[in-house]
């Protein structure tokens, strides 16, 4: 067969069954964590059209500016880019579209007349409400805290996420027939069997908030993290003139570590067990912290906490190795050296994170073996009627996976509620109307790897444009310490990708086939002659993009 064309998406899409119209994909896509379609994205920002960039975000995530910012962009690891030169900066791209677009209004689908509840306005509560309501379903969302929007909103601290933009982006997630009531805990205020009598599905989103603490002598002093990060982020306290230690060496720990700095605590601690070979914590915030003061003791296993005078004292043993087995218990090898001890006026445990009973009170749900809340393929738990997303679903993630998995439990619901059978794609038509399809089973398409674009010098070197950094000044100040790209910049990043397995209409397939069978029409180049093709692979070494792929006849094989 002569050459098969994989070409860009031209409907825009809110969930589709596995990219049926293309055979090819790029890594970025592939490891997109909410299944962005990036190059679309790229195309529409490199022409300078970011509000048209910024619905096509829209259409599979309420929060763009929010992923822009902490999302640890696993798409631009896998960026084809990088074997060329440098990967294109995703991450800032996305935030660039959502700080500086306006993204057209998106119209649901007429009223279906059913209710959903939605308990927890985190990133998968709120996707599921948003995509929910655009479906056609009216939505109530039930939320413990006085504001909406999860860890995001609540403890991800200021310099990395500002809570305007956490904000505007919830504000317009819950734009159409979502109700959002705030302060009411369920479990506490409203029973969990009062909220599934009364809707047609309940989808539960309510995180993991219970924190583990370390099982040690004087645990009693241990200030838990997760509730220590949300009271400075709601509250802010001082920490002048105090000493702090933290207990953890994760992302959680070094968030309290930079939020006790810039509380201007006098000096700030961080206690693991981990070295810099195996730090949890991303080198970038490995290096900061040491660039800002916080010193690090590593190597540690924390052995007991005590209290003399109004201060505290951590003792600690140094150990050679450690590791967790299968069940996930700890087992060390100590090293030969004097107890480590330093004293402190406040001592926070950052040790991970688990589903907090309280909500599911009276119900009897089936868990998995780590304790969360065991959900098949549609998300429906062993009760009837309820479903599960995010990470009381799937454990502790990113907000990405969750956006994501709050979007798939909407559309599940819907086909649930509606009696469909079949998969149900979901897309906006020109004139912004959501409308629904059926699919056959999804197909895989195939992840281009950067060998395969042979024509690769058709991109010219160029750098990654990084976004400004601002001084991460000690002990100054909360303001995020990332700036954006600006428009031209924009345009400039966005013309670096390489369009990894879809057609960018370049035409040097065309223009490079000895026979001219090919054409160029107005949907990118097609096969003219598809008989007179005689496989000599012209087009595809010409292709910049690695779009092209064949099924060679058998003739050809004797
Ligand atoms: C300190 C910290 C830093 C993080 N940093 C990052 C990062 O940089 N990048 C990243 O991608 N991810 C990060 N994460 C992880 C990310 O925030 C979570 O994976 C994500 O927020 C999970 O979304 P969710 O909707 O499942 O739950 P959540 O965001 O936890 O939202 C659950 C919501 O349910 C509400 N709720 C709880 N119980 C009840 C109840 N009984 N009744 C009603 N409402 C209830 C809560 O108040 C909350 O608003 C971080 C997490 C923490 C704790
Ligand atoms: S959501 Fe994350 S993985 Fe997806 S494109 Fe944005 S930065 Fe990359
Ligand atoms: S070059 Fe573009 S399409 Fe290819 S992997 Fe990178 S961002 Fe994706
Ligand atoms: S050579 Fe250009 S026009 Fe032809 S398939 Fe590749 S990207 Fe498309």
């Amino acid at each position: 067969m002569p050459p098969i064309y994989s070409k860009e998406l031209k409907t825009l899409f809110i969930q589709h069954a596995g990219q049926l119209r293309q055979t090819r994909t790029s890594p970025c896509e592939d490891k997109c964590l909410l299944g962005n379609a990036v190059q679309k994205v790229h195309t529409l920002l490199a022409e300078g059209r970011v509000d048209e960039a910024l619905l096509w975000l829209h259409a599979r995530n309420p929060f763009p500016g929010v992923t822009g910012r902490v999302c640890p962009h696993p798409c631009e690891d896998a960026c084809n880019r990088a074997r060329h030169d440098e990967a294109v900066a995703i991450h800032s791209l996305e935030r660039f579209a959502a700080d500086s677009g306006r993204s057209a209004a998106i119209r649901p689908m007429p009223s279906t007349g059913r209710k959903v509840a939605v308990i927890g306005s985190g990133p998968a509560g709120l996707a599921a409400a948003r995509f929910a309501a655009l479906l056609g379903h009216s939505v109530d969302v039930y939320e413990s805290s006085p504001v909406m929007g999860g860890a995001p909103r609540q403890v991800i601290p200021d310099f990395r996420l500002p809570k305007d933009v956490v904000d505007r982006e919830t504000a317009a997630a819950i734009e159409g027939d979502v109700t959002v009531l705030t302060n009411i805990s369920v479990g506490r205020d409203i029973l969990l069997s009062d909220i599934l009598s009364r809707y047609d599905a309940c989808l539960m989103a309510v995180g993991l908030w219970k924190e583990r603490i370390l099982n040690i002598p004087g645990k009693e002093w241990l200030e838990p993290a997760v509730a220590w990060l949300r009271r400075m982020t709601l509250d802010r306290e001082s920490f002048e003139g105090r000493d702090v230690a933290i207990l953890g060496g994760g992302g959680v720990a070094f968030d309290c570590a930079f939020t006790a700095r810039r509380l201007k605590a006098r000096s700030v601690h961080l206690i693991c067990l981990e070295d810099d070979g195996c730090m949890r914590a991303p080198a970038e915030e490995v290096r900061q912290a040491r660039e800002e003061g916080i010193v690090l003791h590593q190597s540690l296993l924390s052995r007991g906490v005590s209290q003399r005078d109004g201060r505290f004292r951590v003792e600690a043993e140094q150990v050679r190795s450690f590791r967790f087995d299968e069940t996930g218990k700890l087992h060390v090898e100590p090293a030969d050296e004097p107890v480590f001890a330093l004293d402190a006026d406040c001592v926070i445990c950052a040790s991970g994170l688990m589903l907090d009973d309280a909500a599911l009170a009276g119900m009897d749900v089936e868990r998995t073996p780590r304790g969360m809340v065991k959900v098949d393929d549609r998300f429906r738990t062993s009760v009837p009627g309820l479903f599960a997303a995010g990470d009381m679903a799937f454990g502790p993630g990113l907000v990405a996976s969750a956006i994501r998995s709050g979007r798939e439990a909407a559309v599940s619901i819907h086909r649930i509620l509606m009696g469909e059978d079949k998969v149900v794609e979901v897309f906006i038509d020109g004139e912004g109307q959501v409308r629904t399809a059926s699919a056959d089973a999804a197909v895989t398409p195939h992840v281009v790897t950067v060998e395969e674009i042979m024509n690769v010098d058709y991109h010219e070197h160029a750098p990654r444009e990084r976004q400004p950094k601002r001084d991460a000044v000690p002990g100054v100040a909360f303001h995020e310490l990332e700036g954006g790209l600006s428009a031209e910049r924009s345009v400039k990043e966005a013309s670096r990708c390489m369009h990894c397995g879809h057609c960018m209409e370049c035409g040097s397939c065309v223009e490079s086939c000895p026979g001219h069978i090919l054409e160029m029409g107005d949907d990118g180049p097609f096969v003219a002659y598809p008989t007179q093709c005689w496989h000599c692979g012209c087009c595809r070494i010409a292709c910049p993009t690695g779009s092209i792929a064949y099924k060679f006849p058998l003739t050809m094989m004797l």
